[in-house]
């Protein structure tokens, strides 16, 4: 299979998993997650029509942003430090794992400095697993309150990560986890948080089912990632 035909096939399951709930494709954001993979074979991609990229390491950005066409959108979606944010910033659309007040903080004051005003999600660590970044729920009143008054960084939602598990199902709980935190928050805050991000290659769909509006896949597009070259 072409990525030409891996997309449409995405596309395709992405449009039935939201009819199945009553919801339309076009509420869902298909980010295609390019990490590893090399600039010409992130153009078949593109080639293909696709515009919107994730990426989980800066150093990825800062070398494949600047070697592609400017029309298209980049969103970090890996852990990101303090001291890359400077270098990062004016690369992203959209950051996904903001998972401290510090960093958005420091996100706002860059931004600032740089002219821009990123968006960003909020990382979740929904099942509170130690082995993962994130903020806890009972952490996410105080943040959310703060992080909408910020001037450069707009707050769009949340986003999670779960463990992996091969069974959508045993994923699909802490979807509806995500998407229950945020309507609480919304009451407790006054804050809209409309952005979900949620759902890789193997459980995109329960993601979409359960809300997601933000899916991030990459090996049902690019195929199997091969750390070794990167
Ligand atoms: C790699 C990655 C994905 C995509 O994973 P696939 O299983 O290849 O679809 C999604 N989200 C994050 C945060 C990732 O690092």
């Amino acid at each position: 299979m072409s990525i030409a035909e891996n997309l449409s096939f995405v596309e395709a399951e992405v449009s039935d998993a939201a009819a199945r709930v009553g919801r339309l494709a076009d509420e869902i954001t298909l980010i295609a997650v390019s990490k590893t993979w090399p600039v010409d074979v992130i153009q078949e991609a593109v080639s293909a029509g696709h515009r919107i990229f994730g990426e989980n390491k800066v150093q990825e950005i800062l070398e494949k942003v600047p070697a592609m066409s400017f029309e298209l959108k980049w969103h970090l979606i890996g852990h990101l430090q303090k001291n890359k944010t400077r270098k990062v910033l004016p690369y992203c659309a959209m950051i996904h794992s903001v998972d401290s007040l510090g960093l958005a903080l420091q996100i706002d004051r860059i931004a600032g400095e740089l002219g821009l005003k990123p968006e960003i999600l909020l990382q979740v660590n929904v099942a509170r697993d130690e082995a993962k970044f994130g903020l806890v729920a009972e952490d996410l009143e105080n943040i959310v309150s703060e992080v909408a008054q910020l001037e450069q960084v707009q707050l769009k939602g949340l986003m999670t990560v779960p463990a992996f598990d091969p069974d959508p199902e045993k994923v699909r709980p802490h979807f509806a986890a995500l998407r229950e935190l945020r309507d609480q928050l919304t009451t407790s805050t006054g804050v809209e948080l409309p952005e979900l991000s949620m759902g890789m290659s193997h459980d995109f769909r329960a993601a979409i089912e359960e809300g997601a509006t933000q899916i991030r896949v990459g090996s049902s597009i690019f195929g199997q990632r091969d750390y070794s070259r990167s």
